[in-house]
């Protein structure tokens, strides 16, 4: 004879859970710099519980190591082109590289990772009706003919160029938010993000500020891509995710530009860095890469309007925050 076998007690833990509505919250690319930004803020919120899935390509467990452990916090190795099976009620879909040389190095991949990895995540997020917010971006717009850029601007990009694996790849995924939105009446989000910067960004990574900044460091010359009037428009990351919280709080589903208005030309940039960071160091033409956008600026009247969100933090504020952390992980002192 057999005792048999007791029915499993409810766990109280998940039955408080219920009443005090907690959300679990999934970032996806939350090892990255943008994302473990973001699982800052929202880790800050006790409420909220968060999943990480990522698979260290160019982010690193490092930039989370402060939540490894914390009863709130879940860390998955995982590759957004496989199918992913969690329960969650928000998705903030970051997964994807974001800097051309890593975009560019394995281009099929990233191909599949905006296309088969946002349909995964898409078809996550019906099984479990949760909402999703996925970070797009400024180049949607290509070599824009339209100056300042706004959300209904539909963009100039090559689709066959060395670019087109990123953008192209974003402007499907955008597509195929969009379709599950109007065939399956799923909750989207879409931000528009224009270039972005701030510490974790990876020191070689090739993406402008980041190369600026561990030039003047290092004491190296500046390297300038010709002609060096192309502009762009650069957004601080605490800004930036203040901006993707309100937008996934907020009732549109965009697509949302966020990014800081303020356009710098690279010449004017290369000229900033020097002045704050190290004087004594060149600047030097050297030659661009293809298709790369001449004019870059966020008309940001959506943002402030439908989110009351605007940027705070100035190129001239931002510059040195983050000159601080490259500093720590370069190991160069301040001069005096
Ligand atoms: P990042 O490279 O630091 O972060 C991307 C993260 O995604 C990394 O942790 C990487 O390991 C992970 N990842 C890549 N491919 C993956 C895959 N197949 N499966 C799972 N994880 C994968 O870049 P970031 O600057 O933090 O960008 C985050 C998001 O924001 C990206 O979607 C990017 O397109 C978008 N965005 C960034 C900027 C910017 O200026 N930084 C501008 C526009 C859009
Ligand atoms: N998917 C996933 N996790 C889930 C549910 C679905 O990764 O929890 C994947 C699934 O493998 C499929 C994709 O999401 O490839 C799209 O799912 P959907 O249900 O929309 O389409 P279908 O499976 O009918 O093709
Ligand atoms: N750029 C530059 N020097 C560098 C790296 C980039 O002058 O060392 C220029 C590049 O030609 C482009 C701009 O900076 O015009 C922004 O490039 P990034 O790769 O940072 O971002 P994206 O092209 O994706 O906006």
């Amino acid at each position: 004879s057999t005792t048999p076998k007791q029915p499993p007690t409810p766990s109280p833990l998940r039955f408080s859970k219920f009443f005090q509505s907690n959300m679990r919250i999934l970032v996806t690319g939350g090892a990255g710099f943008i994302g473990s930004h973001l699982v800052d803020r929202l880790m800050e919120n006790e409420k909220n519980e968060v999943i990480v899935a990522d698979n260290y390509f160019t982010g690193s467990k490092d930039n989370l190591k402060k939540w490894i452990g914390h009863p709130r916090f879940e860390l998955i190795r995982h590759d957004v082109t496989e199918p992913l099976m969690v329960e969650v009620d928000q998705i903030y879909h970051l997964a994807c590289p974001a800097s051309p040389i890593f975009y560019k190095y394995n281009p099929v991949k990233t191909i599949k990772t905006n296309v088969i990895g946002t349909l995964n995540v898409l078809g996550l997020a019906k099984r479990v009706g949760a909402r999703i917010l996925l970070t797009s971006t400024s180049e949607v717009y290509g070599d824009p003919l339209v100056h300042p850029q706004p959300e209904s601007y539909w963009g100039n990009v090559n689709p066959i160029g060395v670019r087109s694996c990123y953008d192209e790849g974003k402007r499907v995924a955008e597509t195929l938010m969009f379709d599950y939105h109007r065939q399956h009446g799923l909750e989207i989000r879409i931000a528009r993000i224009f270039n972005t910067y701030g510490p974790r960004m990876n020191i070689d990574d090739g993406r402008v500020v980041s190369n600026f900044i561990a030039q003047a460091l290092r004491g190296e010359p500046l390297t300038v891509q010709s002609p060096g009037t192309q502009t762009r428009s650069f957004c601080y990351v605490s800004d930036l995710v203040d901006g993707l919280i309100r937008l996934m709080e907020g009732s549109g589903t965009g697509p949302i530009n966020l990014g800081n208005p303020g356009e710098f030309t690279m010449l004017e940039l290369a000229e900033t860095v020097k002045e704050l960071i190290n004087p004594d160091v060149e600047i030097k033409m050297v030659d661009n890469t293809p298709d790369d956008p001449r004019q870059r600026k966020p008309d940001i009247t959506k943002a402030t309007t439908l989110l009351n969100w605007e940027p705070k933090v100035t190129l001239r504020d931002g510059l040195p925050l983050m000159e601080e952390d490259f500093r720590l992980r370069l190991g160069v002192d301040k001069k005096n």
